[in-house]
C-alpha cells in the first residue's frame, strides 16, 4: 500500500514533469552567471514577487541567513517572533556566523505581532544596546499552526518599520500558501518589504531551492554572501529547471491542500479524545492534541500510525502536527482518519 507522509510538506518528491525538466535543462556555470535556466527561475520569481531580482538559494535558511547578513552587521540586532522559523529551527545561524543579535517578542496565537512590542522592542541610539536593523516577518507562521497574515496586518507592521528606520526581511517559506488562503496574488503580501524568501521544495514539490528576492543592489550583496556561505553552486540550472515547473503549475494548486486539511481536520475532530487545536486547520496544516484520558503519548501513537504506513510528527507529548500536500490525495484521507481512530479507540 502506498506510504501516506505527513510530517511535513518538505517531503514532496518532484512531479514527473519537472524530472523531465530537470533532464533537459540547458545549464552554464550560474557562478559565472551564466546558467540560462537559473537565471530565468530568478526573473520569474522577481516578476512574481514585484522585486527587482531575485537570487537561487540552496535553502529556505540559506536564504534567510544570506538576506540578514546583507541586512545587518556584526552587532546589530534583528526583531523577529519568538516562533520565528528564523529564532527556533536554523541552528542560530544569524548569530553564529554573522554576529547578528536576535530580539525575540511573542508571537500572538494569530501568528502575528503586537506591533506596540515592535515599537518597544527598537533601541535608543545608545552604546549600551545593540543597533536595531532588521524587522523579520513569517508569512504563513509555521509554528503559530501555519497561519496566514493578511496583507492589511503586513502593512501595520511595515508602516512601524519603516518609522524607525529597519529593513524588512520576509520568511516566506510558504508564501504561495498563504497568498492562495487570502486569495490575493503574492506580490499583495511582499510589496511593503525589502526582502524575500520562498520555498520551491515545500508544498511547490521542487526538490531544492528558496528563491530570495529585493532590490538589484541587495541581490548583488547576496551574492557575495551566498558565495562567502559556500553556496555558489555551478550547473544548477537542473535544480532550478525544476523551480521554474513549480512556480508555472503548482501555485493554484495549494487550494487542494488547503482544502484537504480541512477534510483532515473535520474527520479527526469526530474521533474521541481527539482535538483540534484553537483556530486549526490554517491553510495546509493540522494540529492536534490527544486527550489525557485516552493514557497515549504521541510518539506511541505515531509509532502505531507507522506500522499502518501513515508517518506523523509529533510536537509535543500528546501533539502533532500534520501537513497535507501533492502527494496526500482525496483517498488518503479517510485512511488516515481511519488509522488514528483503530489506533487510539481500538473496538
Ligand atoms: C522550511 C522553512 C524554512 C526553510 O527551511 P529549509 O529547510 O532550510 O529550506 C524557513 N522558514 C520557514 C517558516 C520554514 O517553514
Amino acid at each position: 500500500m502506498k506510504g501516506i507522509d505527513l510530517r511535513s510538506d518538505t517531503v514532496t518528491l518532484p512531479t514527473e514533469k519537472m524530472r523531465q525538466a530537470m533532464a533537459n535543462a540547458e545549464v552554464g556555470d550560474d557562478v559565472y552567471g551564466e546558467d540560462p535556466t537559473v537565471n530565468r527561475l530568478q526573473a520569474m520569481a522577481a516578476e512574481r514577487l514585484g522585486k527587482e531580482a531575485g537570487l537561487f538559494v540552496a535553502s529556505g535558511t540559506m536564504g534567510n541567513l544570506t538576506a540578514v547578513l546583507a541586512h545587518c552587521g556584526r552587532g546589530d540586532e534583528a526583531i523577529m517572533g519568538d516562533c520565528a522559523h528564523t529564532f527556533v529551527y536554523e541552528g542560530g545561524g544569524t548569530a553564529a556566523l554573522g554576529g547578528v543579535h536576535p530580539h525575540t517578542i511573542p508571537n500572538q496565537p494569530d501568528g502575528t505581532l503586537l506591533l506596540e512590542d515592535i515599537r518597544h522592542a527598537v533601541r535608543e541610539d545608545d552604546p549600551h544596546f545593540p543597533r536595531s536593523r532588521l524587522l523579520i516577518l513569517e508569512n504563513t507562521q509555521n509554528k503559530c499552526g501555519g497561519l496566514s497574515l493578511s496583507r492589511d496586518y503586513m502593512l501595520e507592521a511595515a508602516a512601524v518599520a519603516r518609522e524607525y528606520h529597519l529593513a524588512i526581511h520576509l520568511d516566506g517559506a510558504r508564501l504561495f500558501n498563504a497568498a492562495v488562503d487570502q486569495g490575493v496574488p503574492a506580490v499583495d503580501l511582499v510589496d511593503m518589504v525589502d526582502s524575500v524568501t520562498f520555498c520551491l521544495s515545500k508544498g511547490l514539490c521542487a526538490p531544492v531551492g528558496s528563491v530570495l528576492c529585493g532590490t538589484k543592489d541587495f541581490i548583488a550583496e547576496a551574492v557575495r554572501i551566498r558565495k562567502q556561505l559556500g553556496g555558489g553552486m555551478r550547473q544548477a540550472g537542473i535544480l532550478a529547471a525544476a523551480g521554474i515547473v513549480a512556480l508555472e503549475e503548482m501555485v493554484d494548486r495549494l487550494a487542494e491542500d488547503h482544502a484537504h486539511a480541512q477534510v483532515l481536520a473535520e474527520g479527526l475532530a469526530r474521533i474521541e479524545g481527539v482535538h483540534l487545536d484553537k483556530g486549526s486547520p490554517n491553510t495546509n496544516m493540522v494540529y492536534i492534541e490527544l486527550a489525557p484520558a485516552l493514557g497515549r503519548s504521541a510518539v506511541e501513537v505515531a509509532q502505531a500510525l507507522k506500522e499502518l504506513g501513515i508517518l506523523v510528527g509529533d510536537t509535543g507529548p500528546r501533539h502533532f502536527r500534520l501537513v497535507c500536500h501533492y502527494w496526500i490525495t482525496d483517498e488518503d484521507l479517510p485512511r488516515i482518519v481511519e488509522g488514528f481512530e483503530q489506533v487510539l479507540n481500538p473496538i
